[in-house]
Order: structure tokens, then sequence, then C-alpha cells
């Protein structure tokens, strides 16, 4: 297995160049298909509802990304019963034909990397190098998976003792039936992806539900595994308003499994729904609240670099962003004032630019909880040392980066996810105590430690509760996981299963196992 890697590749033979410039033909490109209609697709059918979801850009609210139907609890309904009834011969199909599929889809999106993260860009606001190593991420499930499953022979094992002479045991991993797919806005390519082919190349059967504000790329994944081979009774597509979700769910008997990537309270309360009926399997990855750690023997290049982009990339919009920094006291001015000078030049704007670090956050009720948070925290007795204003709310959702000091520890702030690029930075006394206040969160996703000294970064890893650890990352501290190199996935109210995303276990949660033994 080897990962897409798609700017580094163009970098390392020189033709940087081309990549921009594929990017930017990719914008012009898509263009013409911005504003078209999506159905719903259930099975064969494409269906479309009187009401309709209207999704517009969050680089330019006049732009108008797509249209797609508004579905009714009944919608979800028969898309379920459909998936239901796929289910039978789907899980019946050879495990290295649905490696085949999962082959193909992954060669289709690569067809179209460019444009689909040009899409991307107009989605959801992403710059192009997240755009593109997104589309990356997602090229890398659907091989990676395949590879884990050519791996493990199809989870099909033979039990190496016997009591009986003509006894035969094996463990065969088996799917469960129908899941339902609910995907977030921050990463609507990936993580539709890892979450729907985990449960298909498995032999479930799936209804993808993505999030009201980011339908197309999930769309577009669908709609690439159907033309690779996968049968369309097998990945169907709904769009919902949430509510319509919550209510399908209060009397649903039919599904066999959730999968959600979202927050924790969302996610939390969608559990409880699913199994109050009855209990049924669900994979959640929920929010975090990640620290890094700054040490004395940290190489502040490193550290500030890292810090930035993991606390700001993409404006935080993301369950790994690093949201809190511990930092010991020796280093801590300097730190702090390397930090702000790093982020007074960050390029905040349209991400279609090649210049621009930071675009839009997602919507208008994004601007305005970040607005609440900058009066939280001023209120509370933090010091805003760069950022806190709101740039743009109208035509887009332009904020600054903000980096805050001096908040008291009592603060609800330093324990609640914000999902808005608000930095939090305190100073400690020594590795120990960062590492108690990195733990003392009900989150355990994601870390980060910066410190040249092997011992201190062998204590963070022994100590920290997180499940993503990284030590020395400049490329995003917290940020950034790449399948089949760092598996993703939360422990404590970060996630739920253990086994993370792009790793060589996640597949093992849309499976049960049943034990087979037979004698002649
Ligand atoms: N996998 C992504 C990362 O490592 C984050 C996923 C998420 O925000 O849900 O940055």
């Amino acid at each position: 297995f080897v990962n897409e890697n798609t700017y580094n590749r163009y970098v390392a033979e020189g033709r940087e160049e081309e990549f921009h410039r594929l990017y930017e033909a990719a914008l012009e490109k898509v263009k013409e298909e911005l504003g078209r209609e999506y159905p719903i697709l259930i099975g064969k059918e494409e269906v479309r509802t009187e009401k309709k979801i209207v999704e517009r850009s969050p680089i330019d609210t006049s732009i108008v990304v797509g249209v797609f139907q508004s579905g009714s609890v009944e919608d979800v309904s028969r898309a379920v019963d459909v998936a239901k009834a796929a289910f039978k011969e789907w899980s019946s199909v050879d495990w290295r034909d649905r490696v085949e599929l999962s082959l193909k889809a992954a060669e289709e999106i690569r067809r179209q990397k460019f444009e689909l993260a040009a899409l991307m860009t107009y989605e959801n606001g992403k710059n192009r190098f997240e755009s593109v190593a997104e589309i990356d991420e997602t090229i890398d499930y659907f091989t990676y998976y395949a590879h884990i499953l050519e791996e493990n022979r199809g989870f099909v094992r033979e039990m190496e003792s016997r009591i009986y002479r003509n006894e035969h045991a094996y463990s065969v991993m088996r799917p469960y039936g129908a899941w339902l797919i609910m995907a977030p806005f921050n990463f609507p390519a990936a993580i539709t992806t890892t979450m729907t082919l985990g449960a298909v190349i498995t032999g479930n059967t799936v209804v993808v539900k993505p999030s009201p504000h980011t339908p197309l790329l999930p769309y577009k994944m669908v709609e690439a595994m159907r033309r690779a081979g996968f049968p369309p009774e097998v990945v169907n597509y709904i769009t919902v308003e949430n509510e319509v979700i919550a209510k399908y769910l209060e009397t649903d008997n039919k599904l066999d499994g959730l999968a959600f990537t979202g927050s924790k309270e969302v996610g939390q309360r969608l559990l409880k729904q699913f199994i109050n009926i009855r209990p049924r399997p669900a994979v959640l990855e929920l929010g975090g609240k990640n620290a890094t750690i700054v040490t004395a023997k940290a190489d502040l290049n490193k550290a500030v670099e890292g810090v930035f982009r993991g606390a700001f990339g993409f404006g935080a919009q993301k369950c790994s962003a690093t949201a809190r920094v511990f930092v010991e006291a020796p280093v801590y001015d300097k730190f702090v004032e390397m930090l702000v000078e790093r982020v007074k030049n960050a390029v905040i704007g349209d991400p279609r630019r090649r210049e621009t670090f930071l675009g839009p956050i997602i919507n208008k009720a994004a601007v305005e909880k970040y607005r609440r948070f900058i009066e939280q925290a001023k209120r509370e007795g933090g010091r805003i040392l760069v950022g806190g204003r709101v740039i743009e709310e109208e035509k887009s959702y332009l904020v600054e980066p903000t980096v805050v000091v001096d908040l008291p520890y009592t603060s609800d702030l330093w324990r609640t996810e914000l999902f808005v690029p608000i930095l939090l930075v305190m100073k400690v006394d020594s590795l120990e105590e960062a590492v108690r206040y990195a733990n003392d969160v009900d989150y355990g996703l994601t870390a980060g430690i910066f410190s040249e000294d092997p011992k201190e970064v062998q204590y963070f890893f022994d100590n920290i509760e997180a499940g993503v650890t990284y030590a020395n990352r400049v490329v995003g501290s917290t940020t950034g996981a790449m399948p089949g190199v760092q598996p993703f996935g939360g422990w404590k109210g970060s996630g739920w299963t253990g086994r993370n995303a792009g790793g060589p276990y996640y597949l093992l949660s849309f499976m049960r196992e049943q034990a087979r033994t037979w004698y002649d």
C-alpha cells in the first residue's frame, strides 16, 4: 500500500507549477457543474422531492453549489428497505470481488482528482492543498481497505487447535446488514468514504446521509462507487434535514448498524436512540479538544509552525484541530511571540487563490459561534494577542485566527470543542503538569508534543490519553492523519469502538464473528 500524496509527489518531481495549473484549470472547468440539481438515490430510482436543500458556497454565497432534495421520513425508510433487501446477495459476493470494486472506485476518483478537489473548495471552502489532500485521503481509503481485506484473506481463519481428530474449526468475520452512514461537512469526501466503504467492502449495505451543508462530494463518492460497479442497491444516498433522521430513528428497528462522524452531543444522542430499540453496533467518530505540549527542549521553529497549522488549518473545523497549547515556562514568552508573528502573516480570504492559507468557515452560524466564544474569552479574563475579529459574514464567512492567553482555567472554553479558529495557550511548569492538563477533558482524540528529548517524548506517549499522538509534527501537530500511516480515532468521549479509521482494525467494526466447526 502506498499513499496517494499528490502535492508532495509533484514537488518531488519538480512539477509543482503543474500541480497549480491542474487545480486552477479544474476550478474553471467545474464552474459549469455548479448549480445543478441532484436526486436522492434509492437503488436504481432517482427521487425528487418538492422541497429542496439549496447549497450555497461559503466562499461566495451568491454561488449555488447544487440543489438537493429534502427527503422525508418515508424516503429514509424506503432507502433502508432497499439496502436491507440487497444485503443477502451482497454479503455473499466473494471478498476478492469487493476488493476489485474498491480498487476500481479508487481509479474513478483518481481520474477526477483535481475536479473533485475544486468542487470541494466551492463546497466547504478548503484551499487547494487541503482539498487535494482530502481527495488523496479518499483514494487511500479505497486502496488501503482493499489491501487490509487482502492481507487478512477476507477475515476467514482456520483455527490452529483441534480437540478431536475429525474436527475442523474456523473463525469467520461476517457483515451485519444495512447501515446508516452519517457524514460531516468538514471531510465530505474522505470521512464519507471511510465509513461507507468500511461498511460495504466487508459485505454490508448502506444508506449514505451527508451533512446538509455539504451533500455534493458525498454524492460524487456514491456516484464513483456505483460507476466502479458497486450495485446501486448496496450504496444508497439520501439528502434530508437532520431532524428527519432523528425522527426516523425514534422508531427504526430495521437498520443493523450506524456510523456517524460529528459532535459528541449529537453522536451520543443518536447512539442512545439507536440502541434503545435493540442492541446494535455503532461506529462513532466524535469531537476533540486536542492539546499540544511545547517543552523547554522544543525546537521552537518546528513547534510554532506545527501549532499554527494544527490550530488554524481549515479554520479549526477538524475534530483533530489543536485547541490547547501548554508551554513550559522557560520558552513561553518566545513561543508566544513567534506564534503571534506567524498568525499575523497568515493569508485569509478566497481559497481559490494560491496564497490563501485560511478560507471561510462553513456558515453564518459558525461566525456567530466564533463571535460568542471571543466575547466569552474576553469576559472571563482571556487576553487576545492576535485575531478576534470577523472580517466578512455576508458574502463569505471570514474570521481571523485567534490566539488567547491568560484565560482562567475555570472557563469552560478550556473543555468545550469550539470548531472555530480560537487557540488557547497556557504557561506550565513541567511536562508532567502539561500532560495532566492535556488529559483533563472528556475527549481523547489527538495530541502532540514538541521536544527534542526522546525521554520526554516517551513520557508523553505513555501518559497521554488520546487515540492519535504525534511528536514534532511540523505539518500540523495534531492534524492530518494519513490512512495506513496514522490510524485515526478517539479515546474517551471522542469515539466509540476504539478501532481507528485508516488503520488495520477499522474494518472489524463492521463485522461480527462466527465460529464454524464441523466434524467428518
Ligand atoms: N482525520 C483528520 C485529521 O487527522 C480529521 C478528521 C476530522 O476532523 O473529523 O486531521
